[in-house]
Order: structure tokens, then sequence, then C-alpha cells
């Protein structure tokens, strides 16, 4: 991990400018010396790293979650538009590691567009609860979305395929 840090200060710091801690920390000035890193230091720098990616990412789900309010309540107005959208709003979550949450359950849920009830399709929110698959909501407009981390993959359980 360390070394990873180490060789991602080496490649980055001539492209863009690098934390100074970081640099302070690993590889000055000589690139090719080893230096010595107390192990508390290199703990520290990693936490504040994961401190910073935290913020980050943070940052990146508020800024999703604010452009998906500005359409609630909207519809594109055909089935497919719907389902367009709602592929790209899970391909989006999916790069970054979210889900909607369920508006009815909590649930962490991937948004979909269902044929049932008006010809444009309903939204619906498709979990999988207690092991069986559900789907709630139901609306035919966007609802209000709001976003959760995607909770970790289960382990396959015998004789039941995943997914
Ligand atoms: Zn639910």
């Amino acid at each position: 991990m360390l070394y990873n840090l180490y060789k991602l200060v080496q490649t980055k710091r001539r492209d863009f400018p690098v934390p100074a801690h970081l640099f302070t920390l690993c590889c000055y000035p000589m690139p090719n010396e080893t230096t010595h890193l107390p192990p508390q230091d290199a703990r520290a720098a990693m936490a504040q790293l994961d401190r910073e990616l935290n913020r980050l990412q943070r940052a990146i789900r508020l800024a999703i979650q604010a452009q998906l309010e500005t359409m609630s309540g909207c519809s594109l107005g055909s089935l497919e538009q719907n389902r367009n959208l709602t592929e790209s709003i899970h391909q989006l979550l999916e790069s970054h590691g979210l889900r909607v949450r369920c508006n009815e359950c909590g649930h962490p849920a991937i948004l979909r567009v269902s044929p049932r009830g008006s010809s444009h399709g309903v939204f619906v929110f498709d979990h999988t609860i207690d092991g069986h698959r559900t789907f709630h909501g139901g609306k035919s407009s966007l609802p209000l979305i709001r976003l959760v981390a995607k909770p970790p993959r289960k382990k396959k359980s015998k004789g039941r395929a995943a997914g």
C-alpha cells in the first residue's frame, strides 16, 4: 500500500501538484534513495488520505443527489425514455458505488421503470428484502431520490444463484 503511494507520488509529481505532506513524507529529495519512514507517519498519512477521499466521495454523492432532485416529479413521456433515464442513473450510481434508497422501506435499491400502470411506465424501487426480490413505489413520475452506499455483495448460498 505504502509502496503504491510512493509510486503514485513518483509518477504524478510532474503532472499535477501532489499535496505537500505526501512529498515530505515519501521521496524527497532523491527519488532513488530509500528513506526511512516511521510507521506511525505512514499510518497518519494513510488516515489523512482516507479522510480526504471520504470527503470527496460525500461531495460526489451530494452533487448527484442534487441533480436528481431537480428531476423529481418528472416523466420523460415514454416508457423507453423513462427506462433510458433510470438506466443512465443506475450506471452513474454503479460507477460511484451508490444505490438509491427506497422511499418506502429505506433499503438500498435500483430504480427501474415497470410497464404496469400508465403507458409511460411507473418508477419502482427494485431490491431484495429477506431474500425476496421486492418492488416498492410505482409513481408515474421520478420519485425524490436519496442516495446510499451500495451494500457489500452477499456470499452465494448453496442451491440458489445470486442475482
Ligand atoms: Zn422498499
